[in-house]
């Protein structure tokens, strides 16, 4: 097959010839039978997702394997990280070989089971996370994402543990007792609006803990889904030291603030903005943008959170936290971070695709768009700017909260070894 008419990068227009899964040749003017046209698009390392939850097993009335992954292809994802807090928990090489059957039947992408780093995520005793690693699903990332590895001595152990494997402790960086009831961003709007607030320290004084804990066992620390200027600081200082602490941003942390809990199109008290860790103030995205841009945040990270509309469409307090993120996530990047003139394609590559897939240990993605590398394949035409429709979404859900704005760029097709997951658009 070839896909004529692509930039790679954003670079100059050239034909891409795929053989047996893998790029073949690249260069202007090929000729041969099969031929799909790229019409000028960028082309891009397929995505990898680090904090994705297909909620398969449990929760299939949000999302599946199926219909997750279908999600994350039409985003231009070829491989998801599916996250541990499922029902039951993926914390037995059981589990997390289930998760990655599931991938293998149904997955319109590759499916990285995450394993959780307690039993049960209840921060009592570690996983089985030497059987996980040593399972048919190969786990190298664990969490117990969606709550945190709060006890010192549990996270110590596990980040020792993870060592033997190559593996890394992926936090949600959130100290329980500061967040007891918290609703949202606790700051002047928590402070008009009478909800309990959400503080910064909650997440920054985890992160500071976890770094010095990583460094003194000599392990490797990822920090989810990062929303504070404070933590940036902290995870700069780690780096600076020499640490082995990358960390991640969410799209929408890059882009929306908490003043849209008392105002925005949808009205205020709207529980679309509803999210863990909670939208933060102006300064906390600009810090969020310059840190991504030099790096000091290595990577975005979808948090792919599907709930169905009865878990959203309540009263402030009593709605589930989360957004869906994996159809918009290129759109919003591009807005925030594109756009502004923080980073270019070449950036956006590192930051969705190849530094994700190092941190996960993956094979076989994340590679540049080079001969011989698998032709995992993002086409993407950044020109055209759309308002956002959620009932065009493969996700079982609709929980996101740009419905309606006007959004920059389109995945055009995705491939996955060569073989097409999405077409002009269309699911294949
Ligand atoms: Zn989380």
């Amino acid at each position: 097959m070839i896909i004529r008419n692509v930039r790679i990068l954003g670079g100059e227009p050239v034909d891409i010839r795929i053989a047996d899964g893998a790029i073949a040749e690249i260069r202007p003017g090929l000729e041969g039978p099969e031929a799909v046209d790229g019409a000028g698009a960028i082309a891009l390392p397929g995505l990898v997702d680090l904090h994705t939850h297909l909620r398969e097993p449990g929760r299939e009335d949000a999302e599946t394997v199926q219909t997750g992954t279908q999600s994350a292809a039409r985003g231009g994802y070829t491989a998801v990280h599916a996250m541990a807090n499922t029902s039951p928990v993926a914390d037995t090489a059981g589990v997390v070989e289930q998760v990655w059957r599931l991938g293998h039947e149904f997955g319109h992408c590759d499916v990285h089971p995450v394993g959780a780093v307690t039993v049960g995520l209840e921060g009592r005793q570690l996983a089985e996370l030497g059987a996980m690693a040593d399972s048919a699903a190969r786990v190298r990332v664990f969490s117990d994402d969606g709550k945190c590895v709060d006890d010192a001595v549990l996270m110590r152990r596990a980040l020792e543990y993870v060592k033997a494997f190559d593996g890394v402790v992926a936090q949600h960086a959130q100290e329980p007792r500061l967040t007891g009831g918290a609703q949202m961003n606790e700051g002047v709007v928590s402070g008009r609006l009478g909800l309990t607030g959400w503080p910064a320290v909650a997440e920054e004084a985890i992160i500071a803990r976890d770094c010095l804990l990583a460094a003194h066992v000599g392990s490797r620390l990822h920090v989810c889904h990062v929303s504070t200027a404070g933590s940036v600081e902290i995870i700069r200082w780690a780096k600076s030291k020499g640490w082995n602490v990358t960390a991640e941003v969410t799209p929408h942390h890059l882009l929306l603030t908490d003043d849209l809990v008392e105002e925005s199109p949808v009205g205020a008290y709207n529980p679309i903005y509803k999210v863990n860790p909670p939208l933060r103030t102006r300064a906390d995205v600009e810090a969020l943008r310059a840190a991504l841009a030099d790096g000091t945040i290595d990577v975005v990270a979808t948090d792919h959170a599907p709930h169905p509309v009865e878990d959203k469409e309540t009263e402030w307090s009593a709605a589930a936290m989360g957004m869906i993120g994996l159809e918009t996530a290129l759109s919003v990047v591009q807005e925030a971070m594109v756009e502004t003139g923080l980073l270019d394609w070449a950036g956006v590559a590192q930051r969705m695709s190849v530094v994700p897939a190092r941190i996960g240990r993956l094979s076989g993605q994340g590679q540049p768009l080079e001969v011989g590398a698998p032709a995992n394949i993002t086409l993407y035409d950044p020109s055209v700017r759309t308002e956002v429709d959620s009932s065009a979404y493969a996700s079982k859900s609709r929980n996101t909260p740009y419905e309606g704005m006007t959004l920059p760029g389109r995945v055009v097709s995705t491939f996955l070894r060569g073989r097409p997951t999405v077409l002009e658009g269309k699911l294949v």
